[in-house]
């Protein structure tokens, strides 16, 4: 079985080509990676085919998508605050870039790809806990870019019969997760500020919620889809339906440090959604064996990585 990640380089998509590697399942394992938010450093020591390039340039996506049986496709801006910054830049990679990726598995005869979503397209919809058919009212440009990435992979599967399976990931964490930029996610911006003795930042009350996944869980989910060539006709959520707000992620981070951390709390930001919990029942039907690891159990994990 042959697969190429985009994104690879990254956070998820470089957890994914170590863990392909480690099942041995995986005959040949591609990376395509612009670098731009992703490390090179991060595929040190595994046997990944690496290319430097962007899903922008379609010569070089059939050059790495030719002979693959299946693409996961993870390469993306994938950031709320700056795709309000700069939306096009987000529009570009996240919307046409997925297009791109459809394209090319199209024109290669790929078999399978599976897309990167996210629970931000339900925006300002209040329901709790989030399924798949309910409505979504995005409110970031990222957020839109999501919709179309799941929109057309759903499109491409009615169209051309090609099988694609688009997630919709939630709040991802875990050993690899870049702290040190601008736009980093609240576990490692919180570890990372915890650990130099800086008092952790926290936009709004602290009581927004977020289902936090570890990684090596999305990663399982991913490969069982990969292993099986495994599509679905409409998105899929990628969380088991925890429901944890942002003081209690602290609370939890103080237990494991054995100390108290200093906070500040600042404006919300625009564009973030309040309460996000996933309806886990598409996920546990699809994938049945999937054991998701407990908060305090993937925390200590990213802790030790530290
Ligand atoms: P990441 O920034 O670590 O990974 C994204 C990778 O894509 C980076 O390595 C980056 O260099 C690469 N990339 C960006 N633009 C590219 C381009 N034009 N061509 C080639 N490569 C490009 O982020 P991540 O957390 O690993 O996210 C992976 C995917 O999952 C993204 O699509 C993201 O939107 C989605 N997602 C992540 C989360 C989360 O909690 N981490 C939540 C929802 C959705």
């Amino acid at each position: 079985m042959k697969v190429l990640v985009t994104g690879g380089a990254g956070f998820i998509g470089s957890n994914l080509a170590r863990a392909m590697l480690a099942a041995g399942s995986f005959e040949e394992v591609r990376v395509l990676d612009d670098l731009s938010t992703g490390y090179a450093e991060n595929l040190t020591g595994l046997d990944v085919a690496f290319t430097e390039g962007s899903i922008l340039d379609m010569a070089a996506l059939e050059r790495v998508a030719d002979g693959v049986d299946s693409i996961v496709h993870l390469a993306a801006i994938p950031s709320v605050p700056r795709s309000v910054a700069n939306p096009r830049a987000s529009h570009d990679a996240n919307a046409t870039g997925t297009l791109n990726v459809l394209e090319a598995a199209r024109a290669t005869g790929v078999e399978q790809v599976i897309v990167a979503s996210s629970s931000s397209v339900y925006g300002s919809n209040p329901t709790l806990p989030k399924n798949e058919d309910d409505w979504t009212r995005p409110l970031s440009p990222y957020a839109v870019s999501k919709l179309a990435t799941e929109g057309y992979a759903i499109a491409y599967q009615a169209s051309y019969g090609l099988k694609t399976l688009p997630f919709r990931f939630f709040n991802v964490y875990g050993p690899g997760q870049a702290a040190g930029h601008a736009y980093a996610a609240v576990v490692p911006k919180f570890i990372d500020a915890a650990l130099s003795g800086q008092a952790l930042e926290i936009h709004g009350d602290g009581r927004q919620s977020r289902d936090f996944t570890f990684v090596a869980d999305v990663c399982r989910v991913i490969m069982s889809a990969v292993s099986r060539r495994l599509s679905h006709p409409g998105p899929v959520n990628l969380a088991f339906n925890t429901n944890t707000t942002l003081l209690e992620l602290i609370s939890e981070l103080e237990a494991q440090l054995g100390e108290t951390v200093a906070k500040e709390f600042t404006d919300p930001r625009v564009g973030d959604v309040r309460a996000s919990q996933a309806d886990s029942l598409l996920l546990r039907e699809l994938f049945p064996d999937v054991t998701p690891l407990p908060l305090a159990d993937g925390l200590s994990a990213t802790l030790a990585w530290y």
